[in-house]
């Protein structure tokens, strides 16, 4: 199988330097599989995104010498597609329109006795699942949002990932039925996310672990959709001064792109890899490469 990799940032702003970790090792991989490295703008969330800030994040990997091997897919430019993937949940039975608002979600929590833990996301409780639309609502009614139905008996995940090794996830019990599509027409990550990966081919995910909460979900949605599972791997995390993951939430500091050798000698080290002497930028990333190779073994996978 050929190997394609990728790296997907939402451009909500600046490449950071966890973010600039993520995009490093997913380089690194598919440069040590001899594979196909592409970059992906993750601008679905559009309300969440900043005008100008996917090309302003390539114009900062390109400094950093990390180029996408093909023309960077837009996912605001993909709508028909995802729109495709949710009829076809849909038709399957295996989506569901909802139209409950956080209140009403948090209402039904608190009916049922279970407390949210803070900062947590909310486990849906599966209201809406078992409603029929068409009969219940009004004509003029709003369009509904619509979520993953979970099937109990498939819902424990198992996969393996190459630098935490086994997991497992029961999306039933910790995540619920997740959304698919808001109610305003936007997919959500997790739709969009596995469509793009399926179409671009991507055969190797390799990202911050931030995000690995999500492939349990991603996996259900890939079966669902008679899609193949990519191999993944996720990186460690930077964490800011506070001890908390550094995000473009709390406040990470924009990489400078005059120092790039330096910048990416901190991606390596928080990559495990030995900082490299070697100048120019391109010597000092081939030298990584092999670094990689020892570390995370492609060659026998
Ligand atoms: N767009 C996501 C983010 O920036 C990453 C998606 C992924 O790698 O799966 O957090």
């Amino acid at each position: 199988m050929a190997y394609r990799g990728r790296f997907a940032p939402s451009p909500t702003g600046p490449l950071h330097a966890g973010s600039l970790v993520a995009a490093l090792a997913s380089w690194l991989d598919a440069r040590a599989h001899g594979g196909t490295w592409l970059v992906r703008i993750e601008d679905v969330d559009a309300p969440r995104c900043v005008a100008g800030m996917g090309d302003h994040i390539l114009s900062q990997l390109a400094a950093f010498g990390l180029a996408s091997d093909e023309v960077p897919m837009v996912q605001s430019h993909r709508a028909p597609a995802y729109q495709q993937a949710l009829q076809k949940l849909i038709a399957s039975g295996c989506a569901y329109p909802c139209r409950c608002s956080r209140k009403d979600i948090l209402m039904a929590l608190e009916a049922l006795g279970r407390e949210r833990p803070r900062h947590a996301e909310l486990i849906y409780p599966g209201t809406c699942r078992s409603k029929s639309e068409t009969s219940a609502q009004p004509a003029n009614a709003s369009p509904p949002a619509w979520r993953f139905r979970i099937d109990p008996s498939n819902a424990s995940v198992h996969w393996h990932d190459r630098r935490l090794g086994r997991q497992q996830q029961d999306v039933e019990t910790l995540v619920g039925d997740f959304p698919l599509a808001r109610a305003d027409g936007y997919a959500t990550y997790q739709l969009a996310v596995v469509v793009d990966d399926a179409v671009q081919g991507i055969s190797h995910i390799v990202r911050g672990e931030d995000l690995a909460d999500n492939t349990a979900r991603q996996i259900l949605l890939q079966q669902a959709l008679g899609l193949p599972t990519p191999n993944y791997l996720h990186t460690p995390l930077v964490l800011g001064a506070n001890g908390e993951k550094l995000s473009k939430q709390n406040d990470a500091q924009a990489l400078d792109t005059s120092a790039p050798l330096a910048e990416l000698n901190r991606a390596a080290v928080a990559l495990g890899l030995h900082p490299s002497p070697a100048t120019p930028l391109s010597e000092a990333l081939r030298s990584w490469v092999g670094q990689w190779q020892r570390l995370y073994n492609p060659a026998h996978e």
